[in-house]
């Protein structure tokens, strides 16, 4: 069993200071999220040590429990140390990979853990909080312990007292499935099924960690945000002696943060049929890859040049890339005349745009900036209804005039 890691933390839209922590550590098979509480920059302090005592407790064999309880005592013997410390703690939620694919997750506090399987996201982990206690009494509805007043209020932190009480969850992983790790500042903001939208959404681990992220702070950001994702595979494929031969660079690809798994087993044999494939797939697929991002660069760029002396939107990378010429994607009734002369020259040097929306963005910008834009027409409505006012309405001209047939453009 293997597992991928991404991580990923933000101070969010309304903090000063990130007293969030996440900790990955390939050899020790180890993922954590810490969200700590305290005056001045003590959440940040008590975060810290509590993961670095978790690393070195799990260091020296301790298990899971025993590593968190002492995690638990480093938080509380530094808060005694400094008045600066007093009464600041964390959360923590910690998972190790132990042998044959169980995963054991220890928890105090309100931050989370996450299981994705066969598209069924759920929650691994209760909360120790003033509102789940309420839930469980029957009180609150989930819903409206996600937006009541107290749903900050943690009952179990560590560095509160020289003891604290651990949950321990084993969990049986599976290939194919998906961990999340949070602090708060990520599922106060958004509802887990937007949350478990995001982890199913794309192959790539680490756009996933930025997506959660981004989906929080877009949704206010009102607390630090971090979130851990981990995925997890089958056993890596024995690796076969065969040379290879690779006529082209290898494309860069986005790789995830973190790799590590167990042992690997002793390899098996070989067939030779085996061999030849080996060496003739790979190179295929990179010269797929290859070819595929030469077109998707070549479609998916956009820029601003002249058509006939009117400033027109490009799909394409000027001059066209291998057989991928560019193409109008729109014309606009801005001539060149009516630019500034900086921008007429720019425009002739052909600006380039990742997308759609910079180029038009780019062409509004140019285009207020024309001392003499064309096509500005006031309309003056007459109401037909009996009325002693006119009102006047300013109609402004559509940015773009209806696009034109998609024709290929020679060149300039
Ligand atoms: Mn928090």
């Amino acid at each position: 069993m293997r597992l991928q890691v991404s991580a990923a933390t933000d101070v969010g839209q309304v903090r000063n200071v990130n007293e969030d922590g996440s900790l990955v550590d390939e050899p020790l098979g180890l993922i954590a999220v810490a969200d700590g509480v305290g005056g001045h920059r003590a959440g940040e302090v008590a975060s810290a040590t509590a993961l670095e005592a978790l690393r070195a407790a799990l260091r020296s064999g301790r298990s899971l429990r025993e590593a968190i309880e002492e995690a638990n005592e480093a938080v509380f013997t530094k808060s005694l140390s400094d008045e600066e410390f007093r009464g600041m703690g964390t959360t923590l939620t910690a998972g190790t990979m132990a042998a044959g694919g169980t995963f054991i997750v220890g928890h105090v506090g309100d931050s989370r853990a996450y299981l994705l399987r066969d598209g069924e996201f759920r929650q691994l982990t209760t909360d120790h909080s003033r509102v789940q206690e309420l839930v469980d009494d029957g009180r609150l509805t989930a819903d409206e312990a996600a937006v009541h007043p107290m749903r900050n209020v943690i009952t179990r932190a560590l560095g509160m007292d020289a003891t604290v009480d651990v949950d321990i969850y084993p969990i049986q992983l599976e290939p194919g499935d998906r961990v999340l790790f949070c602090s708060d500042g990520l599922t106060g903001m958004l509802r887990d099924d937007l949350v478990g939208a995001e982890l199913r959404r794309d192959a790539d681990l680490s756009r996933v960690a930025a997506r959660l992220v981004d989906a929080a702070n877009s949704a206010g950001g009102e607390d630090n945000i971090t979130v851990v994702v981990a995925s997890v595979t089958a056993e890596e494929a024995p690796r076969v002696e065969a040379p290879l031969v690779v006529p082209v660079a290898e494309p860069v690809r986005d790789e995830p943060d973190t790799i590590y798994d167990e042992p690997r087993r002793p390899r098996g044999r070989t067939r030779r049929v085996g061999r030849v494939l080996v060496w003739v797939i790979p190179v295929l697929l990179i010269l797929g890859i290859a070819v595929g991002a030469i077109a998707w660069y070549a479609r998916n760029n956009y820029y601003v040049g002249a058509h006939r002396g009117r400033v027109t939107v490009y799909q394409g990378v000027p001059g066209g890339l291998l057989v991928w010429d560019p193409t109008i994607d729109r014309r606009t009734n801005l001539s060149l005349s009516d630019l500034r002369p900086v921008d007429a020259a720019d425009v002739r040097a052909e600006r380039t745009f990742s997308s759609r929306d910079d180029a038009d963005a780019y062409v509004r910008r140019i285009r207020s900036r024309a001392p003499n834009p064309p096509g500005t027409t006031t309309t003056t409505t007459i109401p037909t209804t009996t009325t002693t006012t006119l009102p006047v309405t300013t109609t402004a001209p559509p940015l773009f005039p209806p696009p034109p047939e998609s024709t290929p453009v020679p060149g300039p």
